[in-house]
C-alpha cells in the first residue's frame, strides 16, 4: 500500500482522498486553513457528471443532503423574454440531477464523509515546499513540520504552492471578466418549475443567473466583461455597497429582473476575477501530481470546475488501482484527463472573453457520454 499526501482539503483534495481510500491507499490530507468552518460565501452548481463521480465514491447522499436540486434552465434575452427552456443534465435522476449549494456546505459534507471513513485531515498545515527524492517525497509546512509519502497530490487550488514547485513559470491568467455573487431577498417568478429552475439572462452589460432556494433566498451571479482584472486591494477592501451600486445601473439598462434581484441583496456582494490556468501547464514531476484547480482551473462560465475536480478524483484512484506501477498510472491519468479538462478551459475561456469561435466538440457535456461514464464507473477496470 502506498502512502499518499494530499495538499489542500478543498473539493479536489477531499474527493481525491475519498477515492484513494476507497482504492485501498493510505492517504492523509493537509489543509492550510486552521479550521473547517471557512465559507467564503459563494455558491456553486454541481453538474450531473460531478454528482456521478460522487455517487461512485458513495458520497452522493452526503452532498445531496445539502443545497437544493436544479432540473431546468431557462434563458431570457435582454428584454426579459424567455427564449429557451431545457432540462439540465440528468434531471430525471434524483441523485444525478444538478445541485446548487454553498461552497462551505459542499466542503463540510466532503470533509465529514472523509473523517467518518477514518481519513486524517490535518488543519493549519500550509505547504511551503516539496522535496522529491528517490526514496519518497516530503512536504515541508510553514510551521516547520514535515510529512513524507510515496506520492504527493497538489490539490491546493488556483494559486497552488505545489504547482510552483513543478512548473515555476506557470501563472494563472485573467480570462476577461469580473464575477459577482450574492444572495437576495427578492425572488422573481421563474415559471412552472419554481425552485428547481435556474434562469440565465443574456443581458446587454452582463451575463446574469439566478435561482431561488426552497427557503426563498435568491442566489445570483453576474459576469461582466472588463479589460483588466480587479486588483487584490479592490477585491478585499471595497466599501460594502460598492459592487451593488456598480451593478444595479448596469443591469437596469435591460428590462429583466436582474437589477431588482441585485438591489435586494441582503449580505455583501462577492467579487472575483475569472481566472484560468493556461492549457499545457505541466501537472507532474517525479512523485508529485496536480489535480483540480491547481492543474486546470477554468473561468467559471461553464460551471464545471468542481465537477471536473470530482472526476479527477475517481479516475486518478482507478488509474492507481489498475495500473501495474505508479509511473504508468500517472501517465494513464494524464492521457485520460488532459483533453477533457483543457477542452473545458478553452470553452469556458471563450465564453468569458466573448470569443465566438466554439472549440471543436462544443460545450463539455454534463451528461457523461459512454466513454466518460465508463471511466467513472468504479467497478469497471480502466483498460
Ligand atoms: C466565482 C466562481 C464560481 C464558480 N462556480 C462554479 C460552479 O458553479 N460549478 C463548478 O463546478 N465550479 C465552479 N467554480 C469552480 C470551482 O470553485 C473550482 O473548480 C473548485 O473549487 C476547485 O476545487 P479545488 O479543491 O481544486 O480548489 P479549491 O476549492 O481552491 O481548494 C484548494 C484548497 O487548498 C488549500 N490550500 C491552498 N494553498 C495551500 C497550501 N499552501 N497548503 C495547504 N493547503 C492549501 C485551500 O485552503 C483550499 O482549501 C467556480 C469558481 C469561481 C471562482
Amino acid at each position: 500500500m502506498a502512502r499518499l499526501l494530499v495538499i489542500g482539503g478543498g473539493i479536489a483534495g477531499t474527493a481525491a482522498a475519498l477515492a484513494l481510500h476507497k482504492a485501498g491507499q493510505e492517504v492523509a490530507v493537509y489543509e492550510a486553513h486552521p479550521d473547517s468552518a471557512e465559507d467564503i460565501g459563494a455558491f456553486l452548481t454541481l453538474a450531473s457528471n460531478g454528482l456521478r463521480a460522487l455517487a461512485e465514491l458513495d458520497a452522493a447522499p452526503a452532498v445531496t443532503a445539502a443545497g437544493f436540486p436544479l432540473t431546468t434552465m431557462r434563458l431570457l434575452d435582454a428584454e426579459g423574454t424567455e427564449v429557451a427552456r431545457a432540462p439540465l443534465g440528468e434531471a430525471d435522476d434524483p441523485v444525478l440531477r444538478y445541485r446548487c449549494l454553498r461552497r462551505g456546505e459542499l466542503g463540510a459534507a466532503l470533509r465529514s464523509e472523509a473523517v467518518g471513513r477514518g481519513i486524517g485531515i490535518v488543519h493549519g498545515a500550509r505547504l511551503a515546499s516539496v522535496e522529491d527524492g528517490p526514496g519518497g517525497v516530503t512536504a515541508h509546512f510553514t510551521d516547520g513540520s514535515t510529512a513524507s509519502g510515496d506520492l504527493l497530490l497538489g490539490a491546493d487550488g488556483l494559486n497552488s504552492a505545489v504547482r510552483r514547485s513543478i512548473a515555476p513559470a506557470a501563472r494563472p491568467r485573467y480570462a476577461g471578466q469580473h464575477v459577482f455573487y450574492g444572495y437576495s431577498s427578492w425572488a422573481p417568478a421563474a415559471g412552472e418549475d419554481g425552485t428547481a429552475c435556474i434562469t440565465m439572462i443574456r443581458g446587454s452589460a452582463a451575463a446574469f443567473g439566478h435561482t431561488t432556494s426552497p427557503r426563498g433566498e435568491t442566489y445570483w451571479f453576474a459576469r461582466v466583461t472588463a479589460e483588466a482584472p480587479l486588483t487584490a486591494d479592490e477585491t478585499a477592501h471595497a466599501a460594502p455597497t460598492r459592487w451593488r451600486d456598480l451593478l444595479v445601473p448596469l443591469l437596469r439598462r435591460d428590462t429583466t429582473p436582474a437589477a431588482d434581484v441585485v438591489a435586494a441583496t441582503t449580505g455583501p456582494v462577492l467579487v472575483t476575477n475569472a481566472t484560468e490556468i493556461p492549457n499545457g501547464t505541466p501537472w507532474r514531476r517525479g512523485r508529485t501530481l496536480l489535480v483540480g484547480d491547481a492543474a486546470h482551473a477554468a473561468s467559471p462560465a461553464t460551471g464545471q470546475g468542481a465537477s471536473m475536480a470530482l472526476e479527477d478524483a475517481v479516475i486518478l484512484a482507478k488509474c492507481l488501482r489498475d495500473a501495474p506501477d505508479t509511473e504508468s498510472a500517472l501517465s494513464r491519468y494524464e492521457a485520460l484527463r488532459r483533453p477533457r479538462v483543457e477542452h473545458n478551459t478553452t470553452v469556458s475561456g471563450n465564453i468569458s472573453r466573448g470569443v465566438h469561435a466554439p472549440a471543436p466538440g462544443g460545450r463539455p457535456a454534463a451528461r457523461p457520454g459512454d466513454a466518460l461514464a465508463r471511466q467513472l464507473e468504479w467497478a469497471a477496470p480502466l483498460s
